[in-house]
């Protein structure tokens, strides 16, 4: 009887178990909610400095790159592919500083920047001081999945790129009489407009991208944040995923985009605690002016910077969306 007794009860514990396991299982969701968060570049504009003309149109523009990414997302797309088709609107369009709009160089070319990174895997992909590939973010995306590398540079990137299939134009496609009077114009104001995506798919995945014609009247083939990750891009599914847009010798100094996931990592902060703590004490302590976007693996997002601009926007599953420039919105 006292085995009988002992054998059912035992039976019974594992049946619960089993039930309770089950249970569990269905409370984690499988699927969860999209995000995505975009720039489109910090810097000094401010409310008095910009026309209602001028704002109307960077707004528009914002807009438009994100419902390329929204869509992907919606649709069950990667972050991945929202990010990069994000960036790529964003290259296309000649106000921001990246791929067609992209700034010049002191010798008055066009060099630009990428990096993408996959929070799924840590894997990263980047070109650096690349003359003619009509979006590098797409380059950034092949030396990831294509190559056994993370970062290419110059004429090597091209050759890849071309390789791969992608587009390929003249040096000259990349200029635009704004961007080439801004230069004889350097140094009146600070310069803005690189562009960054970041997102959150319906699988959890977190991603990662930046593109940029780098400061304008850069020298020696000086290479900024933009392409390195760790620095202006960084994506770690455990984490958040981030892009950064400012003075860029400052974010590789400081590895902004990792620096912020390791505090989240190592130290247990929130995704703002971090962004807050790198942005607002760290690099305005050491001069650095800029700011990041940033999503967590939990959809929570953070849209942080010192400057007193940054061309920002972002959308959730759930309806939230807000497009911003200045300091005083979208808090
Ligand atoms: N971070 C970029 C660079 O230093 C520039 C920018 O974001 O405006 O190249």
């Amino acid at each position: 009887m006292k085995t009988k007794l002992i054998i059912f009860s035992s039976l019974l514990i594992i049946a619960l178990a089993l039930f309770a396991y089950k249970n569990d299982k269905k409370i984690v969701p499988e699927k969860q909610a999209w995000t995505i968060v975009i720039h489109g570049g910090a810097g000094g504009m401010s409310r008095e400095n910009t026309t209602p003309e001028v704002d109307k149109e960077y707004r528009a523009a914002l807009l438009e790159a994100m419902n390329v990414g929204k869509k992907v997302l919606a649709d069950g797309g990667s972050a991945l592919d929202a990010v990069e088709k994000t960036i790529n609107v964003m290259e296309d369009n000649p106000l921001f500083n990246a791929g067609k709009g992209a700034v010049f160089t002191h010798e008055g070319k066009n060099e630009l920047d990428a990096s993408i990174m996959d929070g799924s895997n840590l894997a990263a992909g980047a070109v650096t001081c690349v003359t003619d590939i009509k979006n590098p973010i797409s380059a950034a995306r092949k030396v990831m999945t294509n190559s056994p590398h993370v970062m290419l540079s110059g004429a090597g990137a091209s050759q890849f790129a071309k390789e791969q299939g992608l587009e390929i134009v003249s040096p000259s496609y990349f200029y635009t009489d704004k961007r080439f009077h801004e230069l004889e114009e350097i140094l009146k104001k600070e310069k803005n407009g690189t562009v960054g995506c970041v997102a959150l798919d319906k699988n959890g995945n977190l991603a990662a991208g930046t593109s940029t014609g780098g400061m304008p009247n850069k020298r020696y083939n000086r290479i900024g944040d933009s392409p390195i990750i760790g620095a202006g891009t960084y994506a770690n599914n455990n984490t958040c995923a981030v892009s950064g847009t400012g003075h860029g010798e400052y974010f590789i100094r400081y590895t902004v985009a990792h620096d912020i996931s390791a505090l989240m990592e190592y130290k247990g902060l929130s995704l703002k605690d971090a962004t807050e703590l790198v942005i607002n004490d760290k690099l305005v302590k050491a001069g650095g002016s800029g700011g990041v976007i940033s999503v967590d693996k939990s959809g929570n997002i953070s849209m942080v910077f010192n400057s007193s601009g940054m061309f920002r926007a972002f959308s959730t599953a759930d309806g939230k969306e807000g497009v911003f420039i200045y300091k005083d919105e979208g808090k």
